[in-house]
């Protein structure tokens, strides 16, 4: 059985098993004593420990795989000096495709009106956390220690640092390339790595999801029913029908064959909840199975999973006019303009990590004069969207990876279309799948 088949029975299994759990819970069928050991020895225990172990190994290969990947890609690309164009298509195409995606909500929340009659008090107040100024996002992009910046995982100052050196190394003649060979080939190994972890993903993936959904509280679906399908539709229709016109319009590529491709970093996001984590298994999957070439991936999956966050903006589209339902505050044309741009700027700054969205949307609903209270509110459904919403965020990095390098004629068709292999199983290589 190939990998990818065997993540996604470990995903449904993981779920239906979590889901029975929480069942056997709140049923109290099997008396105290039991419910207590296994919450303290399953889901407290071995599911909580494999759980951390399997994201602790999948961040491990973040920093040395974006750091290598990138210096690499930023040395192929300076050599036809690509790196300016490159970044202009791709950061607009990211924030285009936020605009749209907040947008998109907003409409569906506007027409449906999930919030108008529902009274819900709050679970207790909300307390945000400071969310940072605007000018600290810009200002900290540039790092002051390129040590600090990996030791931290700070990933927009690790891209700027790689490409900076990917630049030097193309402009050094023989030295540079005696130091372009040796990143290549620290670039397989790196890669070779991440294949390596990803032969335990199965397990990971089941105890991630067991454990998350033996705690999820599901009575929270009745009260906020509505706000949750509204958010989950939208991130199914930007999922598969925005991405799918852009794709199509834009590079006249199959979305189904990228879609095909991409359900097992789909599945990790899904899992993790956290854009930063799937790092290494979008890279490789974008590269690996979709044909993107490395100068470009390299540069495209890293930004996408820190300023690219489609999903997150259409929660926060959402929850805005939720809150503003809820509370009956008008808050005007002018008022959504700003949720627009408030949103999709809120986005850059959130860290692909489970549930950042949140926090930021406390900058969202600040903007246009909402009580913060109605986030203690949302908060409740929140971990399952979170998930949701990630597979979203990482599968928009992945489109818009494949749009930009189709247009430098940096994507392999014969990869897109070759349903041949299983590349997270191989660390990249192209093996027949059973
Ligand atoms: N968990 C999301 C991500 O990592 C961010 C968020 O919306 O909270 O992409």
């Amino acid at each position: 059985m190939g990998l990818t088949t065997r993540i996604l029975i470990a995903m449904l299994a993981g779920i239906v098993f979590g889901a029975l759990l929480n069942f056997l819970n709140a049923s109290q069928l099997l008396g105290s004593g039991a419910t207590g050991a296994i919450n303290s020895y399953l889901t407290g225990g071995l599911f909580d420990i494999v759980g951390r172990i399997f994201i602790a190994s999948l961040k491990l290969m973040v920093v040395p795989l974006v750091l290598v990947s990138l210096v690499c890609g930023a040395c192929a690309l300076s050599e036809g000096s690509r790196i300016g164009p490159l970044a202009g298509k791709t950061v607009l195409l990211y924030l285009l495709t936020t605009a749209v995606a907040i947008t998109l909500a907003l409409c569906m929340a506007l027409i449906i009106q999930p919030g108008v009659g529902v009274d819900v008090a709050p679970g207790g107040a909300f307390v945000p956390k400071e969310s940072p100024p605007l000018s600290d996002v810009l200002v900290n992009i540039f790092p002051t220690n390129p040590v600090a910046a990996m030791a931290q995982g700070n990933m927009l100052q690790i891209i700027v640092f790689a490409l900076l050196m990917g630049y030097a190394i193309s402009r050094c003649g023989e030295p540079g390339e005696r130091i372009a060979a040796f990143f290549n080939d620290l670039n397989e190994v790196v890669l070779r790595m991440v294949g390596v972890l990803m032969v335990f993903a199965p397990y990971g993936v089941f105890a991630l999801l067991a454990k998350t959904f033996a705690e999820l509280g599901m009575e929270f679906i009745l009260d906020l029913g509505k706000y949750f399908l509204v958010v989950l539709a939208t991130l199914l229709l930007h999922a598969f029908g925005v991405y799918s016109l852009l794709l199509k319009l834009l590079s006249g590529l199959s979305p189904i064959e990228l879609f095909k491709k991409m359900r097992p970093a789909q599945v990790f996001a899904f899992s993790t909840a956290s854009s930063a984590a799937t790092i290494p298994v979008t890279l490789s999957t974008v590269e690996k199975r979709i044909g993107v070439d490395n100068k470009v991936a390299a540069f495209t999956v890293p930004l996408g999973a820190t300023i690219n966050m489609d999903g997150t903006a259409i929660m926060q589209g959402v929850a805005t006019a939720f809150i503003a339902q809820m509370y009956g505050i008008e808050i005007g044309v002018m008022g959504y303009l700003t949720v627009i741009l408030t949103a999709t700027l809120a986005s850059v700054g959130t860290a692909g990590v489970p549930g950042v969205g949140l926090i930021m949307l406390a900058m969202v609903l600040q903007q246009v004069g909402l009580p913060l209270e109605g986030i203690a509110i949302v908060m409740g459904v929140d971990r399952l969207l979170d998930m949701v919403r990630t597979a979203v965020n990482i599968t928009g990095d992945s489109v818009v990876s494949a749009v930009v390098a189709k247009s430098e004629g940096a994507l392999s068709e014969e990869i897109f279309y070759d349903r041949n292999y299983d590349s997270v199983a191989n660390g990249g290589a192209v093996t027949a799948s059973s």
